[in-house]
Order: C-alpha cells, then sequence, then structure tokens
C-alpha cells in the first residue's frame, strides 16, 4: 500500500525522502548537541524534526502533496535562515541543499520565492557583516545554484505537465480520454457532498456499416464531428469524453432522472439534427443514470452501460434511463 503509493505519487516520494533524510540527520545532530550540552541547538533540532514530521504525516494523510512540497520549502528556508544565526558558516552548506531541493518538492514559483529570500538572509548574515572575495564567491555560488535550479525545474514541470496533459486526450477527437473520465467519476463517487450528478453514456447506432461501406477514414471523421457536435451541447459544469471506439460519455449536473432524460433527448436530438454520414444521417443511443448510492464509479457507469443496452434494444436512437438503482 504505502510502497505503491510511492510508486504512484513522485511528489510523495520526493517530500517523503526528503523528510525522512533530514529528520535522520538532524536526529543526529540533535543528539550530538545534547550531549555536549548544547540545549538551544538541541532544541532547534527538534523543532525542525518535528515541524517536518508533521508536514510529512499530513502529506500522507491528506494526499495534498502539492501543499506540503510548498510547505516544507517554506519550511526548510526559513529553519536554514536560523541555522545562519545559530551556527553562522556552519550553516552555509545547507543553504545549497535547501536551494535545490526547494525546486524538486515546491511548485517552482513557491520555491523561487523561498529560495530568493533565503539567499537575501544568508547574505545578510553570513557575507555582509565579514565580507571578502572569498565569502563573495559563496553568495555568487548559491546564486548560480538557485537560477540552475529553478531554470531546470521549469522544464522539467512544463515537460511533464505537457505529458500528462497528452496522456489525457484522445488523439483523434481531441476530446479527454477514458482516463480522464475515470478519474473525474473517481472524484464524484468519493465526494459525497456533490449535488444531483448524472451519466451519459453515448453509443453511436450501425456505425460498422459506416467503417465498411465507407472506409476507416469516413468512420473517423464522424467521430470527429460527433467529438465537436458533443462539445458544442455542453453546459457550464458539463464535461465529455471519448469513453472508447464509438463509446462516449458525458457527466452533467441534474436534479432527477427526468432532467436527466431531458439532457440526454437534448443530446441525442442534436446529434439527430446535426451528424451525417455518406449514407445520411447518423444516430446515437444513450443510456443513462443518476449517481446514487455507489462506492466505485464502475458500478454507476455500469448502471448506465445497462440503460444503453436497454435503448438499442428498444430499437437505437432512443435514450434510456436507469431508475433508482435498477
Ligand atoms: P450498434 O448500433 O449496435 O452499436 O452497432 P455498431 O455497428 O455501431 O456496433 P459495433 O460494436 O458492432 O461496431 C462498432 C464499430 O466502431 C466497430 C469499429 O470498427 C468502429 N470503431 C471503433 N473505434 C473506431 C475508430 O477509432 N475509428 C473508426 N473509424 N471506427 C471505429
Ligand atoms: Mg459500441
Ligand atoms: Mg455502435
Amino acid at each position: 500500500m504505502a510502497a505503491s503509493r510511492v510508486r504512484d505519487d513522485f511528489q510523495l516520494a520526493i517530500v517523503s525522502l526528503l523528510g525522512l533524510t533530514t529528520l535522520l540527520t538532524l536526529s543526529g545532530f540533535m543528539l550530538w548537541r545534547s550531549l555536549r550540552g548544547e540545549w538551544t541547538l538541541a532544541a532547534f533540532d527538534a523543532l525542525v524534526i518535528l515541524a517536518i514530521a508533521v508536514v510529512v504525516g499530513r502529506a500522507w494523510r491528506t494526499g495534498r502533496t502539492d501543499a506540503a512540497g510548498g510547505l516544507m520549502a517554506l519550511l526548510n528556508s526559513g529553519f536554514c535562515a536560523v541555522a545562519c544565526v545559530l551556527i553562522g558558516d556552519a550553516a552555509s552548506g545547507w543553504v545549497y541543499v535547501v536551494l535545490m531541493t526547494n525546486f524538486y518538492i515546491a511548485r517552482p514559483h513557491i520555491a523561487a520565492w523561498c529560495g530568493a529570500l533565503l539567499i537575501v538572509a544568508a547574505t545578510m548574515l553570513l557575507i555582509v557583516p565579514d565580507a571578502s572575495l572569498g565569502r563573495l564567491a559563496t553568495a555568487i555560488t548559491w546564486s548560480l545554484v538557485y537560477a540552475f535550479s529553478f531554470a531546470f525545474s521549469r522544464r522539467l514541470r512544463d515537460y511533464s505537465d505537457s505529458l500528462e496533459r497528452r496522456a489525457m486526450l484522445d488523439p483523434l477527437t481531441r476530446l479527454p480520454n477514458r482516463g480522464a473520465m475515470e478519474a473525474h467519476l473517481r472524484s464524484l463517487v468519493d465526494d459525497r457532498r456533490q449535488p444531483g450528478i448524472g451519466l451519459l453514456v453515448l453509443d453511436l447506432d450501425r456505425f460498422k456499416a459506416v467503417n465498411d461501406t465507407f472506409g476507416h477514414a469516413v468512420g473517423d471523421a464522424v467521430l470527429v464531428e460527433l467529438g465537436t457536435i458533443l462539445r458544442d451541447t455542453l453546459r457550464e459544469g458539463d464535461a465529455v469524453y471519448r469513453f472508447g471506439g464509438e463509446e462516449f460519455v458525458l457527466v452533467l449536473p441534474a436534479d432527477d432522472d427526468a432532467g436527466l432524460l431531458a439532457a440526454a433527448e437534448r443530446v441525442r436530438g442534436e446529434v439527430e439534427r446535426r451528424l451525417r454520414s455518406p449514407a445520411g444521417p447518423i444516430t446515437v443511443s444513450v443510456g443513462g443514470a443518476m449517481l446514487a448510492a455507489e462506492h466505485d464509479w464502475q458500478d454507476w457507469f455500469g448502471r448506465a452501460d445497462t440503460s444503453l443496452y436497454l435503448a438499442k434494444r428498444a430499437g437505437r436512437n432512443r435514450t434510456h434511463i436507469a431508475q433508482g438503482l435498477d
């Protein structure tokens, strides 16, 4: 469980790794200082250990690793500045560590602000009071580490954001794909405070015949056009996905079964009016279900899918909404 969470969530892994390393290192320092009777420094180490442990613990409990990363960057930078006061030049090496690791754990703009403030504080505390060429070089190398880490982390974030976006997009219709839909449905099922919300599953009628008669490229063009029509029918708060093949999914707010039926009919009618293949109009069948007491999205989806089957069986170009938990 813990291993799979760390494997799947890179930021949780990096926050935990950094937290654990800090805890272990500072525990050693705390012990050593306690043995030497340096109680102020030992208490400072204990404070840092406690704060970091609370942040890492919260990240594990809430899963909000972004917030934890930002808080950790802020704490590390603040504690590092205090260390400059308490242990003087010996804190200089920690400035490098904090400047660099901030960019691994926090969003670039938070890491950038924390780092900039730390450089100013460390320069005022360690460099300015006793300026020499060697000390000036230290301040310059801090700035270089900061600048390179900033540029590199921005590049990496942009790249991973674009990969994540692409992984969630269907290349043919440019609609969000099944992965994005699953994440959305899962969040709706988990969030029990949601007001009425409905799910519609749409399936093109006799689509195989279009492919068989006119070829795959024509079939693809029909799918793209259906994507455009569905996008056009969206209202505030609605979402549309290509589930796979010639099946699409709409997630939309609805008061009750009757409201969802009205929405399904509106979409079905719009497709009937606008969608054409070379053989003439092409229609969709629609199955729907309101989110009820389900504990996972598959059950909710399954009820809508059963309704779709009933709509097909009733003759196609129809809608059917699941009644209660049927
Ligand atoms: P029904 O009314 O029962 O849904 O009949 P149908 O012919 O639509 O259903 P069937 O499941 O038999 O056919 C689905 C077809 O969708 C088969 C497959 O060739 C086509 N299809 C699925 N994905 C794509 C795609 O990406 N591009 C194209 N062109 N065709 C696709
Ligand atoms: Mg199908
Ligand atoms: Mg079909």
